[in-house]
């Protein structure tokens, strides 16, 4: 496994050799690991390296790898979203993030694996096999960005996007012993994420650091006129990088940690609480009352998004057909056999969310419970600062252990859904290990008040080491 380089590291050591030596290196280690963390390997990386080589070396990440979710349309590469309804597309133009990645300089190493259609908290949904967890191949890697966060902790590159619709930035970077920043909705441009659930998603970034994230927000930050929910208002990532969080009030909500938490999970969660009482912070109690409903209505919701959202992959426009004698069987047909089991799950429930006679008992009551989570946020976080909280309420789980109990898997979405629902922005940082598995700590924010998470995380990752923890050698 190769070794973890921040960005700063990275630039320092491609000004002094090259970008072509980096990128060389890191396509080396890609793969080595067998954790199956890609779903394509970009074999133009070595030239694009090259040419910024002569170029200069002037963007803010000139010559640093990436490895790119594979919901994130990239021009000239394969795009699936994890699922055979997509095998040999390949997206005709760039995503928003995308196109700022080139322009600072970036090199893309590939596209990663991820539940299909970034359904899932395991990644093992994918239609390209299950990715391992660095830390444990034995376990899942988290979901449904698992490839993103794996080939992080795998050291297979240094940087990564996914995105988050429910967790799936912050949970795999959880399970993998890294850090996930789900920033505010609005924040980032969805132009050219392949949608799921567009009201409750956002682009995030994964790294081994607090200072790459903020790196890499700054480069894909920032209004875009294609998506109608970008706002226009600016956040300077870079400069939150400040430690000092004297004074800083932090809530600790009790819901979060209710049934199912892992003892040990608690327990790192609040010696991080207290190591933050140690830099000058203070902490009190605070109580989100409608969080036990956040669950069932985030389902609701997202199933009933998907349904609308997947009913353009109907083997006219992309990937595999599969011919019937007219289009309603050609459809069904193509949709029956490229579609895996937990996608047509969604879809079957989602349609009976929204249909006549039931949009308002379940749809309609989904919204309703979703104003008044949204206003738990507002509420609590009108008392303090930011929230505290597990990122998941358990390790990484074994591979196999939940995927044939699909409740057991939503259910343990509890602790990140919510901040989806609300759509504030939320970072998962490293902070300690149970039984040598990873720990999250999840710290929340107020909507578009992402600066004083980065601060926060920054300050805790400044005076601990748990980020430095890296998985021995995996196979
Ligand atoms: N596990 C959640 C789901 O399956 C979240 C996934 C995500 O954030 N994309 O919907």
């Amino acid at each position: 496994m190769a070794e973890w380089m921040n960005i700063s590291t990275l630039k320092e050591t491609i000004s002094g050799s090259s970008a072509a030596e980096i990128t060389a290196s890191y396509l080396e280690t890609i793969g080595k690991s067998g954790i199956n963390g890609y779903t394509y390997v970009f074999d133009g990386a070595l030239e694009r390296a090259k040419s910024i080589d002569k170029d200069g070396h002037g963007g803010m990440l000139a010559g640093v790898p990436i490895a790119i979710k594979d919901s994130i349309s990239t021009k000239g590469m394969p795009t699936t979203c994890g699922s055979k309804i997509l095998e040999g597309y390949v997206a005709p133009y760039d995503a928003h993030v995308i196109e700022r990645l080139k322009v600072a300089g970036a090199v893309i190493l590939g596209k990663t694996n991820m539940d299909e259609f970034a359904m899932g908290t395991s990644t093992e949904s994918s239609a390209y096999g299950t990715t391992l967890n660095p830390w444990d191949p034995k376990r899942v890697p988290g979901g449904s960005s698992g490839g993103s966060a794996a080939v992080v902790a795998a050291g297979e590159t240094p940087l990564s996007l996914g995105s988050d619709t429910g967790g799936s930035v912050r949970c795999p970077a959880a399970f993998c012993g890294v850090v996930g920043f789900k920033p505010s909705y609005g924040a980032v441009s969805r132009y050219g994420l392949v949608s799921y659930a567009n009201s409750l998603e956002q682009i995030g970034p994964i790294a081994t650091s607090v200072e790459d994230i903020a790196v890499l927000m700054d480069v894909i930050g920032g209004y875009d006129s294609r998506d109608s929910t970008s706002i226009d208002k600016e956040i300077r990532y870079q400069d939150a990088l400040v430690d000092d969080v004297a004074g800083l009030n932090i809530g600790v909500p009790t819901e979060y940690f209710g049934e199912g938490i892992d003892a040990g999970v608690e327990k790192s969660v609040w010696d991080a609480i207290h190591m933050y009482e140690d830099m000058g912070a203070t902490w009190t109690q605070v109580s989100m009352p409608h969080t036990k409903y956040a669950l069932a209505a985030y389902y609701v919701i997202a199933m009933s998004e998907a349904s609308s959202n997947l009913a353009r992959f109907d083997g006219t426009r992309y990937g595999p057909r599969v011919d019937g004698e007219n289009w309603h069987v050609m459809a069904s047909r193509t949709r029956a056999s490229c579609f895996g089991k937990e996608v047509q799950r969604r879809i079957l429930l989602g349609t009976y969310a929204l249909s006549a006679g039931y949009h308002d008992k379940y749809y309609l009551k989904a919204l309703k419970v979703r104003t008044l989570v949204k206003q738990d946020f507002d509420r609590a976080l009108s008392q303090v600062d930011v929230l505290m909280a597990p990122t998941m309420p358990t390790p990484a789980f074994k591979i196999g252990e939940k995927i044939d109990d699909p409740l057991s898997l939503y259910l343990s979405d509890v602790n990140t859904v919510p901040i989806n629902l609300a759509g504030v922005p939320s970072i998962s940082v490293p902070c300690g290990q149970v039984d040598g598995l990873p720990v999250g700590l999840q710290i929340i924010g107020k909507h578009f008040d992402d600066s004083t998470l980065i601060r926060s995380a920054f300050a805790f990752e400044t005076n601990t080491d748990h980020h430095t923890m890296r998985p021995a050698e995996v196979v």
